[in-house]
């Protein structure tokens, strides 16, 4: 009897130990974890050779807002309404109207509206922004007392910055004569090559069972197995080669360093168009790889997907430090994929410097 409540007691002892080791060693991890964390963000800020001058000296300087940026964006801007804020601003551009649209400037407004959730949107508050800024007022003017309003228009402006705007086309006569035009208008590309045929839905935060529960960060673009990929915007290529999960797959940063294209589950033993490189930078509308089903799988180069498909992700950054972390800002790309249809590339040669 005696001996059982020895036994019982040091029980206890051992259970109420093990809590207190637990506890101490959490505490412990936490803090070395959360200095890792800000070494990382110094180690990315000086290893980053790609990040401007100005942009490290800014980080410099604002010491005290390091971690003053956007943590998280619900990307919800129907097509719909990505469709007509587009046209308002390309038509008034291309038009030459006295009065210039933008249109992330149109769905931040919006957006002060609405809460943030297109759902809500109503005509009644575009059409009364227009005539508000067709009377000569300016969207800071209509928008001094909101304080969302820059939440809005820097995240919609990491979303979609490099869409709209002027472009160059370049035109090879036969003479072997090159002439080029100075355009305004939609510049990005749909991630499908012109003529091949693909399906969707929006599949963003669906979760995933391979390797560990997850959510699902992008639109997977099911299509034949071939299908050329196309580069969504110019940019440069910050991962070119083996994932784990991703098999095969390309990451390419936008010039102005917002947005990190994704594109994944290329081609078994010819994912890549030729010459591409870590480093190289790619042009708007050109072919970078090929739709396969690699990925799922520790070894290189194995098809463990089961229907062949681009997944295709934007990830959008506001701090170098959000890169590689538990805090990446994915958003849902469904509707920016029905808008890009209005734009597909048969893919343009490159004439950068390889
Ligand atoms: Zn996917």
């Amino acid at each position: 009897m005696l001996f059982i409540k020895t036994i019982k007691i040091s029980k206890k002892i051992i259970i109420f130990t093990t809590i207190l080791i637990f506890l101490l060693a959490s505490i412990i991890l936490f803090y070395s974890f959360a200095n890792t964390d800000s070494s990382n963000n110094d180690n990315n800020l000086n290893i980053s050779d790609n990040s401007t001058n100005s942009h490290n000296s800014d980080e410099n300087d604002n010491s005290d807002k390091k971690n003053d940026f956007i943590k998280w964006v619900d990307f919800n801007v129907t097509y719909e309404l990505l469709d007509k804020t587009a046209k308002l601003d390309i038509d008034s551009h291309t038009q030459n109207s006295n009065i210039k649209y933008n249109w992330i400037e149109l769905l931040a407004y919006l957006a002060c509206k609405n809460g943030g959730n297109f759902k809500n949107f109503k005509q009644k508050d575009l059409d009364t922004l227009l005539s508000e800024l067709q009377k000569g007022k300016t969207i800071e003017d209509l928008t001094k007392n909101n304080k969302y309003y820059s939440y809005y228009y820097e995240s919609y402006s990491a979303a979609l910055g490099g869409f709209i705007g002027n472009y160059t086309v370049e035109t090879e006569l036969e003479d072997g004569t090159k002439t080029s035009e100075e355009k305004y208008g939609l510049k990005a590309f749909l991630p499908i090559a012109k003529n091949y045929a693909f399906s969707h839905y929006d599949d963003f935060g669906n979760s995933r069972s391979y390797g560990f529960k997850r959510t699902h960060l992008g639109n997977d673009l099911m299509g034949s197995i071939g299908t050329p990929i196309i580069a969504v915007e110019s940019g440069t290529i910050e991962h070119l080669g083996w994932n784990q999960y991703g098999g095969w797959r390309i990451g390419i940063r936008s010039f102005d360093k917002k947005r990190y294209y994704y594109y994944a589950h290329l081609r078994k033993n010819h994912p890549y168009a030729e010459g591409l490189e870590e480093g190289y930078t790619v042009k708007a509308g050109e072919i970078i790889g090929y739709l396969g089903m690699t990925g799922y799988s520790i070894k290189e180069n194995v098809n463990n997907i089961n229907v062949p498909h681009l997944h295709f992700g934007i990830q959008l950054v506001f701090d170098e430090s959000q890169i590689d972390s538990a805090n990446e800002v994915w958003i849902d790309v469904y509707n920016i994929i029905e808008f890009l249809k209005k734009n597909r590339s048969k893919g343009i040669k490159s004439d950068t410097s390889f």
